[in-house]
């Protein structure tokens, strides 16, 4: 009896082993000793890869090593069917979203620009002329900028003060008593700064130096670290140099999507592989690392030296990074989606982010840390290479879009009743048509309706008819997007596949509130999260409240979104 039981008690044992053996093999390095059922997270790493269609990492999974996009896909908890609810799918509007858990009508971050009234010009979104970039060199030498937001901007100074909602970060810095540290990394300033918060700090990738800047919100001056790291002046290295395929060119899915004659050629970058970074002097030089794998690999390196100098994850107290990779989003705008160009700088990021794991595994620990993943939008294909598949669509002049409003105007008695055009936004000239004494709403109206019977306009929506009660799903998303003082009078939607702007320095976009732009890959990871991929329709307000929930913390404030309960389970 006794050996029986004995026996039993073994035989049991051995099962038990075997089962946490399998286990730590299948969750890998995401795997704890002992199960427990609060966390311990040292570390919050929140990465945002730019411009990251939901659909291309499964695209291009079989390009994909071990350790980076397939780490996160095969064991966290992946969401397939992440959409955006609010309409203008831009950069900041995405990474303010992420960060605060709310709609820009509440965040107030309703496009990368949108037209100051006050002011009478366009504004960029995250520009503080009271907080400079702090110089990193004697002699700056200024980069030619192409990003159309960053051209638009009126002053060097960045700061978070427009961002008029709180952030997770900003949420585990009173938590905490300020003890947390709280970092944003990015090629972009705007990425960098909203998802830093307003208690973060924000480093961010410069065109005219190649450095990591930050502004006088953050710092006086560049701690150590940062200096030493920008005196290896890594980006230089890459003068003379081209960007070259990672792997074979006919392992790629999208071999012959190389030279399209609709992709855009950044002034000697041209659209076939290789493609030469430019000399030393060449002001496009650091642009173009950014249109590359490049400009990511240096947002990683400076990343690890960030982890290391500033001791992320050493304690019980959680830090928070959150890392913005830009390199798919501007890839995307000047070759496309669906270009070899695109499949390459995915598949090459993929190796990046295996990079990353692998160093924090090595400094903190994955077991210590809650990896999120998302994207602040998707991307359209370009109408040209619809056109050509059968699916017709074009691009609208923004002249012509001003023009017919104008002409509507006239009807009305009002000569150039446009004040103001950015996509998406049409602002109305208000002293005109109160001199006119015109029924505001009735104008809106009208011009409206003549700008929605535009070839390829699906819908203009009169910021007046917001308010009331709609069944249109496109009205919702045009009402999230809605902030009283910064929104425009007037909405445009473009129907699917086209542009709202002529083919210049980029040839394609995102910002529009069809499913190509909305939808987005949400994915947690963490020994405690389980492996599955959920297929219900979730939304990226959602991330916010899930991280603070994760930690045991109230969610943003402004936040509208719902914790993920597979998640939480
Ligand atoms: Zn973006």
């Amino acid at each position: 009896m006794r050996v029986k039981v004995y026996r039993r008690v073994v035989s049991y044992c051995i099962s038990l082993m075997l089962i946490v053996a399998l286990a730590t093999l299948i969750a890998g390095n995401f795997t704890i000793a002992n199960a427990q059922s609060k966390p311990e997270v040292r570390l919050v790493l929140q990465i945002t890869i730019d411009g990251l269609r939901a659909d291309l990492i499964n695209r291009y999974a079989n390009g994909f090593g071990k350790g980076g996009f397939r780490l996160l896909m095969e064991k966290g908890t992946y969401y397939t069917n992440a959409h955006y609810q609010y309409a203008n799918t831009e950069t900041i509007v995405g990474h303010a979203t992420l960060a605060t858990g709310t709609f820009p009508s509440q965040h107030g971050m309703v496009g990368n620009v949108w037209f100051d009234r006050e002011a009478g010009e366009l504004a960029y979104n995250i520009e503080d002329p009271d907080s400079p970039i702090i110089p990193t060199r004697k002699n700056e030498t200024k980069g030619e900028q192409v990003d159309p937001a960053q051209k638009k901007s009126r002053t060097q100074g960045r700061s978070p003060a427009v961002i008029l909602a709180p952030t997770f970060g900003d949420g585990l810095a009173a938590y905490y008593g300020g003890r947390s540290k709280i970092f944003g990394v990015s090629g972009k300033d705007r990425s960098a700064v909203s998802m830093a918060g307003h208690a973060g700090k924000a480093f961010w990738f410069s065109t005219n130096t190649g450095d990591f800047v930050t502004s006088t919100y953050y710092y006086d001056t560049y701690p150590d670290w940062v200096n030493e790291w920008n005196a290896q002046r890594q980006a230089e290295g890459y003068a003379g140099k081209s960007w070259t395929l990672l792997n074979d060119a006919s392992t790629y899915l999208l071999a012959d999507q190389d030279n399209r004659p609709y992709e855009a050629d950044l002034k000697g970058y041209g659209r076939v592989f290789p493609h030469p970074f430019g000399e030393a002097d060449d002001k496009l030089l650091h642009t173009r690392l950014l249109v590359s794998p490049i400009g990511d690999q240096l947002a990683l390196d400076f990343s690890k030296a960030l982890i290391t100098h500033e001791q992320l994850g050493q304690n019980e107290i959680p830090d928070y990074l959150s890392i913005s990779f830009s390199g798919v989003d501007a890839v995307n705008h000047f070759f496309g989606p669906s270009s070899l160009e695109n499949e390459d700088v995915v598949v090459q990021l993929d190796r990046t982010l295996a990079d990353l794991f692998a160093f924090i595994e090595k400094t903190v620990g994955l077991k210590y840390t809650l990896v999120v993943l998302s994207a602040d939008h998707g991307m359209a294909d370009m109408p040209e290479y619809m056109t050509e598949l059968g699916y017709k669509a074009g691009r609208l002049d923004p002249d012509e879009i001003v023009a017919v409003a104008n002409k509507a105007g006239q009807r009305l008695g009002v000569d150039e009743i446009v004040r103001f055009f950015y996509r998406p936004y049409l602002y109305l000239n208000d002293e005109k048509i109160a001199a006119a004494k015109l029924d505001r709403t009735k104008v809106e109206r009208a011009i409206a309706d003549a700008l929605t019977d535009v070839d390829g306009i699906a819908l203009a929506v009169a910021s007046s008819r917001l308010s009331a009660q709609q069944t249109n799903p496109l009205l919702e998303q045009v009402r999230n997007n809605h902030h009283v003082y910064r929104s425009g009078d007037i909405y445009i939607i473009q129907e699917p596949y086209w542009f709202l702007f002529d083919k210049g320095p980029v040839a394609a976009m995102h910002g529009s509130p069809w499913r190509y732009d909305t939808h987005v890959p949400i994915i947690f990871a963490n020994p405690i999260i389980d492996m599955k991929r959920v297929h219900r329709r979730v939304h990226p307000v959602d991330v916010a409240p899930t991280i603070a929930a994760f930690l045991g913390m109230t969610p943003p404030g402004s936040a509208q979104g719902s914790p993920l309960k597979e998640v939480l389970e």
